[in-house]
């Protein structure tokens, strides 16, 4: 998938977590009063409100949560893809993402819940930042 959108910047909540991406880091936050885990970016934290976040850097590994099969989509980032797997994937750190699941010979049989998948970050030719997918392990 090498044609997907980019981000578009300036994004205060976001390009720390883009800026790792570009390093092939998976970063996430957690709330420095409550410890909570904080993922998608955000400014506060969604547990006690507090403002007082620090990133960390996810090890990338996971299981599916649970996922669904796009068989077509008319994007044009996406429409010259066969099908592809969509997926929440739960990190070891405790948060979920949505993400891609790729590296499958055929996405219709070769997934599935509580599958261990391992972070791989993708090359896009619509600009200079990696896109976050997890192969399987
Ligand atoms: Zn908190």
């Amino acid at each position: 998938m090498p044609n997907r959108p980019q981000p578009r910047f300036p994004e205060p909540h976001t390009e720390t977590y883009w800026a790792g991406a570009k390093q092939h880091e998976l970063r996430f936050q957690r709330c420095n009063a409550c410890q909570a885990v904080i993922f998608t970016p955000r400014l506060h934290c969604s547990a006690c409100g507090g403002m007082d976040l620090s990133w960390e850097v996810s090890a990338g590994l996971g299981v599916i949560y649970t996922y669904s099969v796009v068989r077509q989509n008319r994007n044009p980032a996406f429409s010259e893809l066969g099908a592809y797997v969509v997926a929440y994937v739960d990190l070891d750190e405790g948060f979920r993402m949505l993400t891609n699941v790729v590296g499958v010979a055929n996405p219709l049989t070769d997934v599935s819940c509580g599958q261990r998948v391992r972070i791989d970050f993708e090359a896009q030719d619509s600009g200079e930042y990696p896109v976050p997918v997890f192969r399987p392990v």
